[in-house]
């Protein structure tokens, strides 16, 4: 802070583009739960790591001196054919592992290289509100201006649902790309086939980019998965980011991808190579061991967290709150209005003292705070004896 007094007198440090990113709630309800003890809800990452032959795999790249040193600026081969396959095992669709794979720092980088390497100044950016907390800030340093469509709670179905007529009427004829997120963080909505369909029928006509943040692929409990790219005219049109991170459970190692026409990979590559050039060589060659496991790995990871999302949604069901149950993700929101409040921000802030767990307000995951200020997410991408633990201390808001 003593910085302040440091350049121009009067001129805020921080520039313009990034002056609402300022602070965020999340440290304030982290160091909550350190001084509380309580049960951390709130972040989504797992409280155990992915599989044991991924760890030695990285362990034995680490030995061998394989990626010790700058790996190849578009990813270590091993990877981006394991990328390939991947996308042609679980989606049929196929990408050329030498011009359309691009390793990432995760699917974050990706998401700020591809709205770097193709947005203008000026250009709008149609996304899914709430959003990934990252999505916000990369729009604005692309220069861009975000149009956020907004999820709709809808009561009948307990899910958060997409209105087409609102996302068509968000495009305008500055518009350059839709970023979407599906499966989606917070809400847990998936997107049907219908609404993917009418999507790229958008895209098609208005001549739009789609970016899409596929990083929950393989936490489908309801439904299924399908990648835009998948659909007629998109093929050509969508960049398609996934990450290592949630399918495997090692969100440490960042190791992202994107999967595009060569122009787009160019294209997000350009932007990408100066952010971090390379990133994470020995975990590289273990993510693509990682990629080609069983269908049996895939289908345990997704079982077990269903297990533990029925265990959260049980439990928070009977603690009071109204619960809209996820198709996909880590992540349950809750109506907190059942309760008898509906300021989130406040409701979180004094949860740890109350209950001894930390959940997130998803009002911090909006542009219109107000469409977001009665709903509560929680993780439970978490072990089942912390889940049980939390269920039990929150019934005590049932009590009053
Ligand atoms: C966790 C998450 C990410 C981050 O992915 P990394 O690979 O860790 O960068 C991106 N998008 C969404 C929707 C997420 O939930």
């Amino acid at each position: 802070m003593t910085a302040m007094t440091a350049g121009h007198a009067g001129r805020p440090l921080l520039n313009r583009r990034l002056a609402e990113f300022g602070t965020t709630i999340f440290a304030e309800m982290s160091a909550l739960a350190t001084r509380t003890g309580a049960i951390n809800l709130g972040q989504g990452f797992p409280d155990t790591d992915g599989p044991e032959a991924v760890r030695e795999a990285a362990v034995r790249a680490l030995r061998d001196g394989r990626g010790n040193q700058y790996p190849p600026g578009p990813g270590v081969p091993e990877l981006r054919h394991a990328v390939a396959e991947h996308q042609q095992r679980f989606h049929g669709l196929h990408y050329d592992p030498e011009t359309e794979v691009l390793v990432t720092a995760g699917a974050t980088e990706a998401v700020a290289a591809a709205l770097l390497g193709l947005v203008e100044p000026g250009d709008e950016v149609v996304a899914l509100e709430p959003y990934y907390d990252s999505y916000a800030a990369s729009i604005a340093m692309a220069g861009g201006t975000r149009v956020p469509v907004t999820l709709r709670p809808h009561a009948p179905t307990g899910t958060y649902r997409l209105d087409l007529d609102e996302l068509r009427d968000a495009v305008t004829d500055r518009t350059r790309l839709l970023l979407l997120n599906t499966p989606h963080n917070p809400t847990g909505t998936v997107l049907s086939r219908d609404e993917l369909a009418a999507i790229a029928e958008l895209c098609v006509e208005r001549d739009l980019l789609a970016v899409t943040d596929e990083v929950y692929e393989h936490l489908v409990f309801d439904g299924e998965h399908l990648p835009l790219a998948g659909f007629p005219g998109m093929r050509e049109r969508t960049v398609t980011i996934s990450s290592s991170g949630k399918s495997f459970s090692f969100t440490g190692w960042k190791v992202g991808w994107v999967t595009a026409t060569p122009a787009l990979v160019t294209a997000v590559r350009t932007a990408k190579q100066y952010l971090t050039y390379v990133s994470a060589g020995p975990f590289q060659y273990a993510v693509a061991e990682a990629l080609a496991l069983p269908d049996s790995y895939y289908t345990e990871l997704r079982e077990g967290l269903r297990a533990r999302r029925d265990l959260l949604a049980d439990g928070l069901r009977e603690a009071g709150f109204g619960v809209f149950t996820p198709a996909g993700t880590y992540f349950i929101t809750t109506d907190i209005r059942p309760l008898g409040t509906s300021d989130g921000v406040s409701f979180c802030l004094s949860l740890p003292e109350r209950a001894g767990v930390v959940a997130v307000p998803t009002q911090v995951f909006y542009d219109h705070a107000e469409a977001g200020a009665p709903y509560v997410r929680f993780a439970f991408c978490k072990k089942e004896e912390v889940l049980t633990e939390a269920v039990s201390r929150l019934r005590t808001l049932a009590g009053g």
